[in-house]
């Protein structure tokens, strides 16, 4: 699953294609159809499937933002804001193409299930695998409330005192530290990969409860969350499993990981563990992670 630095490689290459470009018209593929009419709301959220056409055809994408997992894209239309808010799911890909056929990758193109179509002649493809992405048409944040209760980006002054006034609350205390900073509510876009990385690199077992750790190393656990993130940023994300950066490109970052995936510990050459925390499989160095 793509985590903040494989969403923001997404935006960073989406930035400069589809800034300024106006959207004027909207093809959704027949599999979502037949899913929106049995009940289910695959990739496109709230809105019908002709409402969601309807509502971004001759919207403009005014700029582009990353807020945790998600990209939001930033609309005019007739002098109003909106937003498309999409999450890459599972295996959510973003092509801009100028016909289909450019879409390599034979699993992307069989499922490419929404395509913008802009009025400058080329067009920008939503492919998804498994469809555990989501596009939503929204007025504001505040339209689909779980954007508001995110934690604050890692980068921001604030997020270090977010995170530890959480550590303290009753309800976290008696949580493990994995599951505990892979909680968007606590960190924001922090997943499997990038927790295993950061607690194997601060030695911290990820079984360990939050309340057993002190305030001065969950300051630098923080802290380490943050490089490990920004180092991913800077090598273009982790390509593991179905994440695509745009057009299927891959980063570099899975050749950079010390612990995720690992059957070896790369320092002391034990065997590493796995151990299922929060419903997720951890990997960890049971001689070096205490
Ligand atoms: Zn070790």
């Amino acid at each position: 699953m793509p985590e903040l630095p494989e969403v923001e490689g997404v935006l960073r290459a989406l930035q400069p294609i589809v800034t300024g470009k106006t959207i004027n018209s909207v093809v959704v593929s027949e599999t979502i159809y037949r899913s929106k009419a049995n009940g289910k709301e695959a990739i496109i959220k709230g809105l019908d499937v002709e409402q969601f056409c309807l509502a971004l055809a001759g919207a403009k994408i005014d700029h582009l933002e990353r807020r945790s997992k998600y990209i939001y894209f930033h609309l005019l239309k007739n002098g109003y804001p909106y937003m498309l808010v999409s999450h890459l799911g599972m295996s959510g890909a973003w092509f801009s193409v100028k016909n289909l056929h450019e879409i390599t990758e034979d699993k992307f193109r069989k499922h490419a299930h929404v395509t913008l179509y802009f009025e400058e002649g080329d067009m920008l493809v939503y492919a998804d695998i498994r469809r555990f992405g989501e596009l939503r048409f929204l007025e504001t944040e505040a339209d689909y409330p779980p954007l508001l209760l995110m934690a604050p980006e890692p980068f921001d002054q604030y997020a270090l005192d977010h995170f530890l006034h959480m550590s303290a609350l009753p309800k976290y205390e008696n949580k493990a530290i994995k599951e505990f900073i892979m909680d968007g509510h606590i960190v924001s876009g922090c997943g499997n990969i990038y927790a295993t990385e950061a607690l194997f690199r601060m030695r911290i077992h990820p079984a360990r409860k939050v309340k057993r750790i002190s305030r001065e190393r969950k300051i630098q656990l923080f802290q380490e969350i943050v490089i490990v993130l920004l180092d991913s940023i800077e090598n273009g994300g982790s390509t593991i499993s179905d994440y695509r950066t745009i057009n299927g490109g891959a980063g570099n970052m899975q050749n950079r990981l010390q612990m995720y995936g690992k059957k070896e510990c790369l320092v002391c050459c034990s065997k590493t563990k796995q151990k299922t925390i929060g419903g997720r499989t951890s990997t960890y160095c049971p001689a070096c992670q205490k």
